[in-house]
């Protein structure tokens, strides 16, 4: 049976996910991070998911890239993931064509907020720049079209932060796919990143009041598109064990 882990930010995204595929919360995979996981079956899938849980003081979200490397490192160590699905929102470009509640698969992840132009390969170990073969592939199969995920630990964007990503063709900008991706790598794990955009960073609204006008309907979005790349993936496994 093929083995999916799923890593999500907020609770907010992925408690669609979560009723929709009857997952039922397991216990804590570190006695020590706030991070929760979910278990189920979804067809022949072995399903975790894991979200990052919440802030023991501030009580909010524990979003961007720490929480994410560190509860992605404990999924892979603990599951041993065939592969990685990193579910989530982003912001992106309505000039480039993009609108509110749509859906991508990143077929290149990258940070957009690590420059460090020290000479050598250091600027291209600031970019990551993570290729997901699998993930272009998927994209292709069910039809969605694909971006560059572009994470940083901001909101917001500094006016050298919107320079960069502007160079980048189709834009999903977010806080944890890179992050995952590092540590993916070092398991050589594939990763799909799967984003649903809450705000378009170029509209007169502020990127903070769009996300919490949109984070329901780009959650709903992100499980039904979720659920179909999980139908091709039982699929494909199903094809593999024939
Ligand atoms: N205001 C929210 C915090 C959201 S942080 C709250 O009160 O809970 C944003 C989360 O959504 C991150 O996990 C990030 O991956 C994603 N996201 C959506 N739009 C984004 C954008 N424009 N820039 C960066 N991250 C974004």
């Amino acid at each position: 049976m093929k083995r999916i882990t799923m890593i999500v930010a907020m609770k907010q995204e992925a408690a669609p996910l979560i009723e929709q595929l009857g997952l039922t919360e397991t216990s804590d995979i570190s006695p020590i991070l706030p991070c929760k996981t979910f278990a189920g079956q979804y067809k022949n899938l072995s399903i975790n998911l894991v979200i990052n849980g919440s802030d023991p003081l501030l009580g909010v979200e524990n979003v961007g890239t720490q929480p994410a490397t560190l509860a992605a490192h404990e999924a892979l160590r603990n599951f041993a993931p065939d592969l990685v699905i990193n579910a989530g929102t982003c912001g992106a470009f309505a000039e480039k064509g993009s609108k509110i509640g749509d859906v991508y698969i990143g077929e290149r992840i990258r940070f957009f907020d690590r420059r460090i132009p020290l000479g050598g390969n250091y600027e291209a170990y600031g970019h990551g720049n993570y290729r997901c073969e699998s993930a272009i592939e998927l994209a292709e199969q069910l039809g969605l079209p694909t971006s560059t995920v572009c994470t940083g630990n901001s909101l917001d964007m500094s006016p050298t932060d919107e320079a960069i990503l502007r160079e980048e063709e189709i834009v999903n900008k977010e806080m944890e796919a890179a992050a995952i991706a590092w540590i993916a790598s070092h398991y050589k794990t594939p990763l799909v990143a799967i984003k649903s955009v809450t705000d378009l960073m170029d509209s007169e609204h502020s990127t903070a009041d769009e996300f919490a006008a949109n984070l329901a309907l780009a959650s709903k979005n992100l499980q039904e598109e979720v659920l179909r790349l999980l139908d091709l993936l039982a699929l494909q496994s199903d094809t593999a064990a024939a």
